[in-house]
């Protein structure tokens, strides 16, 4: 997860929050959120739209979380994975060999950043469906490029969403999946490589120009050879692992879609885990979300009080569960189901 902005909450979390978490120093680690004050609700739509869904049909669907866990722990056992490091190739060879009989496109180039030129490994696998168009499932894997000195391993950021995409693989290989073709994608270099510019810093750049490399790279070949027409939906898994999960509601997603998430998240008892807060989060789908393709973001940011372990060494597989996966593993799934299910899908 590179950065968020504003965070707009529930009117009474807000004024909790207005005289509790914001009165309290904000600590250091969280000085590259930029911690506004709570914008007011009333000036921002967060309301769900209504829309009429297919009937709840079927066995819903069932992600090994244990399995992700494990996948989890391995993946932040290789250390710190930053943008050209040792351990970052060791991860990429570890997505690679879990998908060596599936259908894989590498999307390999080199990106001009402050730090000079470094290596991109975008990854992704192709499950084809039955229907025509595909829904993409994405993850970053890289770790903060600005941590990559310390023990930051991105148990949450950036672990825990490239795990659930693994499980995402066994679940749908080998099947005729009677719905879209499913692409799931581990992207690069989704971290800015300069502490990101919203703390006043010297040597700090704007997020827009100095993160979200490899998605952006895959979001402008897809939009030049055609493919992003045929992409129905993004679904984004970012920070999904906290055992005290609370998928926050996006308005950088789109808001159809989101209805759809919530639904899904209905459907299998966890709405409870879901939008609870409205924030406004700028993470990997904005490339796709500027292009037009339907977004959702499942993001938990609520990591720790006030965010504490967001991008700092606290960032640790003790603070996240297997269940916490299966929830927004499930969750994804059934988003997909329903939309295999809708005749029509809006186009933005
Ligand atoms: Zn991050």
């Amino acid at each position: 997860m590179s950065k968020v902005r504003n965070r707009v909450f529930p009117l009474a979390l807000a004024v909790f929050l207005a005289f509790a978490a914001f009165s309290c120093d904000s600590n250091k680690n969280t000085a590259q959120v930029e911690a506004k004050s709570p914008m007011p609700a009333a000036e921002v739509d967060t309301s769900l739209p209504k829309l009429s869904l297919p009937p709840d049909d079927g066995p819903p669907p069932k992600v090994d979380g244990e399995r992700a866990m494990k996948y989890l722990k391995e993946i932040v056992a290789f250390g710190p994975r930053p943008l050209g490091s040792a351990s970052h190739k060791k991860v990429e060879d570890y997505i690679l060999a879990h998908l060596k009989n599936d259908t894989v496109e590498n999307d390999i180039f080199t990106a001009d950043t402050p730090e000079g030129k470094l290596p991109v490994h975008n990854i992704v696998a192709k499950f084809p469906g039955t229907k025509d168009g595909i829904i993409v499932i994405a993850s970053h894997y890289d770790t903060n490029y600005p941590l990559r000195n310390t023990s930051f391993v991105g148990a949450n950021d950036g672990g825990s969403s490239s795990a659930l995409l693994l499980e995402f693989a066994n679940q749908l290989r080998g099947k005729k999946l009677d719905g879209y073709t499913v692409w799931l994608v581990w992207d690069d270099a989704e971290e800015a490589i300069k502490p990101d510019g919203s703390g006043g810093l010297p040597n700090e750049m704007p997020f827009e120009q100095d993160s979200l490399y490899g998605i952006t790279h895959l979001a402008e070949k897809w939009q030049s050879d055609g493919t992003s027409k045929q992409i129905k939906a993004l679904l984004l898994a970012d920070m999904v692992g906290d055992a005290d999960l609370n998928i926050e509601h996006d308005t950088n997603s789109t808001p159809w879609l989101e209805s759809v998430v919530y639904e899904a998240a209905t459907r299998l008892g966890y709405q409870s885990h879901f939008f609870g807060r409205s924030m406004e989060v700028d993470d990997d789908h904005i490339p796709f979300v500027k292009r037009g393709v339907p977004c959702a973001d499942f993001i938990d940011f609520s990591y720790g009080y006030n965010d504490v372990y967001w991008h700092t060494t606290q960032d640790t597989v003790d603070k996240l569960s297997s269940k916490s996966l299966a929830i927004v593993g499930d969750t994804m799934l059934e988003t997909i189901r329903i939309l295999d299910r809708m005749d029509r899908l809006p186009p933005k």
